[in-house]
């Protein structure tokens, strides 16, 4: 079973078409958003799909103009098994609103400290950050999606509890494989982050996470069928299920 733990599909332009290929397809997919309101619009076109999985997200990002959907993200809560995408990004582009990222996140971690759900986390350039909040509020399994900070972060981030889940993109860099190799693979998901990753210049498609699992049994020297077994087995921890 192929399992999609991050993918946009409201950002592809024909996004029922996606999910109806998700469905058909048995591919397990956690259709992350960007703001409460799109997790709202978005709800009703696909609860009736057992294989895709909406999440309520707030992307660090589209902190920006919206701080007043804090509100509805909190009523929306009770709603959703599923979070993403949630996180803080300190990278140029979102240096500017900084503070106001920090309290959404903070918020959000806090309201999900007793809870289960599944969690999928940004952390461009702010991974020691993220991590701090995450261990504040003692929320262990939780998942750093496309991680791109350090190996010491990354092992403090495993020794809490946290998973990886790695795309496409990551397998074709050298800082990528690094980091793979580095994960213990009960701790890696995978996911493609579609459409933003593109695969030979065309939108990759949650079908693409088996560009993942071949690598991932090369490096773990497995067979696809038992690596996939092995994601599958993650994701139900990870979803505390
Ligand atoms: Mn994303």
């Amino acid at each position: 079973m192929l399992i999609d733990t991050h993918c946009h599909v409201d950002r592809y332009p024909n996004p029922l078409e996606i999910a109806h290929q998700c469905e058909n397809e048995r591919i397990t997919t956690v259709a992350v958003t960007q703001l409460p309101s799109h997790y709202e619009l978005a709800l009703p076109h696909v609860s009736s799909l057992r294989h895709v999985k909406l999440a309520l997200g707030f992307h660090p990002l589209a902190v920006k103009g919206n701080l007043h959907e804090l509100e509805l993200f909190a009523r929306l809560l009770p709603t959703a098994d599923y979070i993403g995408e949630v996180g803080l990004d300190f990278s140029p582009e979102g240096r500017s609103s900084k503070d106001d990222q920090l309290r959404v996140f903070s918020e959000i971690i806090e309201s999900l400290s007793k809870l289960t759900k599944f969690i999928s986390i940004h952390s461009r350039d702010a991974s020691d950050e993220v991590l701090s909040i995450l261990e504040n509020f003692g929320v262990r399994k939780a998942v750093f999606h496309w991680y791109s900070g350090g190996l010491k972060c990354l092992d403090r981030a495993v020794d809490f509890g946290c998973f990886f889940s790695i795309n496409p993109s990551m397998i074709a860099t050298d800082k990528g494989r690094a980091i793979i190799a580095r994960v213990p693979r009960n701790r890696v998901l995978t996911e493609t982050d579609g459409p933003y990753v593109k695969i030979s210049r065309r939108a990759a498609h949650p079908r693409d996470v088996k560009n993942v699992i071949a690598h991932l049994s090369r490096v773990w020297i497995s067979d696809e069928l038992e690596t996939e077994t092995q994601i599958e087995e993650n994701f139900r921890d990870a979803s505390g299920k």
